[in-house]
């Protein structure tokens, strides 16, 4: 190695001296320390570190309006945050109270909160499937008892099926757990058995019932919590709406200083049907601003009452 190396810098001298003795051979050390550094013939292996400029000592301004000074950050992502989106994005209820959320977190927190939801009605609607399955299946049952028992008969089983359908993993669980208890022994077989029915019998129809509970609990929470979240995404879109077209409003007027609001929103102007810059126009700039300012709230809100689901 050293020696190639050699053969290669100092070709000519080194040809010549290896005609004499290998011992007498200097030490070439190439300099592999430094040379790299200066980038020789550009096959150098080391490159030279290059260190971008670092933007975070150089207080960057607003994430959205680099021209403003940074009053806040941003509880979720750390974004820096001017006085203007401060405002904006100043929550006042809920998880984040007191803190600011930027816009780019607000469009997420709807996305999840869109997403939560589905899932969440999703679930609802499986839980309603298996309970209306439950009930054409006790419905079924009770048509056979009905042919020789009677109407009773028929609705008791249509409404317990349908309850164990509502609560079927509870019933079952319960159910396989006592079935060890149905094999009685007491010496005489027909008792046994008797005994045995009867514990079978006795809790199929307590946990029937048991699960009828648990299903109009369960169904009185999903109805409930359908309604609290009925008009949630709704609400959400249209406060999003607003926080968008504030942001929108901004920049417009941040480039075009100088004209009128009047003049940005004629028709085919760029504030046109900006739904922000209409509300500053009939309701004045500080009233705008506040009623954006609950549209982050609103949506951290929703938020928490959709993710409070316990299935
Ligand atoms: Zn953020
Ligand atoms: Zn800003």
């Amino acid at each position: 190695m050293e020696e190639s190396k050699m053969d290669l810098n100092d070709f000519t001298s080194a040809e010549n001296k290896k005609m004499t003795t290998e011992n007498d051979i200097p030490t070439f050390n190439p300099p592999i320390g430094d040379a790299p550094k200066v980038g020789v013939d550009g096959k150098s292996k080391k490159a030279q570190t290059f260190t971008p400029p670092t933007t975070s000592n150089m207080d960057p301004g607003c994430y959205y309006h680099p021209e403003e000074r940074v009053v806040g950050h941003c509880a979720r992502c750390g974004k820096n945050l001017c006085r203007y989106c401060c405002d904006s994005f100043g929550v006042t209820g809920g998880e984040y109270a007191g803190k600011m959320l930027c816009y780019d977190c607000t469009t997420k927190l709807v996305k999840d909160n869109v997403e939560e939801l589905q899932k969440n009605h999703n679930y609802i609607h499986g839980q309603y499937t298996q309970c209306l399955v439950g009930c054409a299946i006790g419905g079924v049952i009770g048509f056979i008892w009905g042919l020789s028992g009677g109407i009773m008969g028929a609705l008791l089983y249509m409404v317990l099926c349908a309850a164990i359908g509502g609560s079927a993993s509870n019933f079952f669980h319960r159910f396989i757990a006592a079935i060890p208890g149905f094999f009685v022994s007491t010496g005489n077989m027909v008792i046994s058995i008797c005994v045995g029915l009867f514990k079978f019998i006795f809790c199929f129809f307590l946990y029937a019932i048991m699960a009828l509970f648990e299903t109009v609990k369960k169904i009185l929470y999903y109805r409930n919590y359908m309604a609290q979240t009925a008009d949630c995404l709704e609400k959400d879109s249209s406060a999003l709406q607003c926080i968008r077209d504030r942001m929108e409003y901004s920049r417009v007027m941040n480039e075009n200083r100088g004209m009128s609001l009047a003049d940005l929103m004629n028709e085919g102007s760029e504030l046109y049907n900006n739904s922000y810059a209409r509300m500053v126009q009939e309701q004045g700039e500080e009233k705008a601003e506040a009623f954006v300012s609950r549209c982050t709230t609103q949506i951290a809100e929703n938020g928490e009452i959709i993710r409070s689901f316990a299935a």
